[in-house]
């Protein structure tokens, strides 16, 4: 990496914000970058002409996707409307994606796993009041 504040692409100067699949990327390709992935695993999901085990890779990108976007919006880069709301859709569709694939059991698994809210209670140790006799 020659320079890595700038950009990776070619004649683009801007400022790179994230390293996304072996790029070095800044908001603008980074957007770019992650819409192309996400649109292909949506096409092929669509046409149902996803291979078989290309589920687990699909989760991996999205999984990648969207923790990038989460560093860049919790990093100190100023974003405009419109990189917010991009930024806001990738992580949304990375959601889309991962829960379309977990499979239905496991899903299943979630809901009885989740016990009914229970008020905490502050457990006070009880300590002795017995005096110590002088
Ligand atoms: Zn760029």
């Amino acid at each position: 990496m020659a320079d890595s504040k700038s950009c990776q692409r070619a004649g683009c100067s801007r400022p790179a914000v994230t390293f996304f699949r072996n790029e070095t990327l800044c908001i603008e390709h980074f957007c770019t970058r992650c819409y192309e992935f996400l649109d292909g695993i949506d096409r092929r999901q669509q046409l149902n002409q996803a291979a078989p085990g290309s589920a687990v890779e699909h989760v991996l990108i999205a999984d990648e996707c969207a923790r990038r976007a989460l560093d860049i919006c919790m990093s100190a880069t100023i974003l405009n409307n419109l990189e917010r709301a991009r930024l806001l859709d990738i992580l949304l569709w990375c959601g889309d994606i991962s829960n379309a694939h977990r499979p239905k059991n496991v899903r299943a698994e979630f809901k009885s796993a989740r016990v009914p809210y229970e008020k905490p209670v502050l457990k006070r140790h009880v300590k002795s009041t017995r005096t110590v006799p002088f």
